[in-house]
């Protein structure tokens, strides 16, 4: 369970990490924090590359950091960009990896939070489950 307290710290830490964002070319700058089962919060941003194609988002940022450092579950996830955007489609996937309908928290600048679910935007997903 994921408490109101705990969300409102994950929308400032992806808030807070935004301005860490590498995206010289589309301008674009997203910040992404999620939330782990021992209560920690790992963070991550966009870094887009001079070959655009091998650009990264801040949430695939954000998840690829927290397996680096031995996690494997996540409880939630926090996106703040400009306009409250949303989690990108191999993004959705990725996530999907590592957790189940969690709640997906959407912050723009002003620091209006759409709260929304993992299931919600990805549904009919294909999961780990799904090679048993
Ligand atoms: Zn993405």
């Amino acid at each position: 369970m994921v408490t109101e307290g705990q969300k409102v710290e994950l929308v400032a830490a992806a808030c807070a990490v935004r301005s860490n964002s590498y995206a010289p070319y589309s301008n674009y700058r997203v910040g992404a924090a999620i939330l782990l089962p021992d209560g920690s919060v790992i963070t991550g941003v966009n870094v887009e590359n001079a070959s655009y194609g091998l650009s990264n988002c801040a949430e695939r940022t954000a998840v690829f950091k927290a397996v680096t450092d031995g996690y494997k579950e996540i409880l939630a996830v926090a996106v703040c960009t400009d306009n409250g955007g949303s989690p990108c489609g191999a993004c959705r996937q990725v996530l999907i990896e590592f957790a189940g309908d969690i709640p997906v928290l959407l912050s723009n600048a002003k620091g209006e939070v759409q709260e929304t679910t993992l299931y919600s935007l990805l549904p009919a997903h294909f999961g780990p489950e799904h090679l048993d």
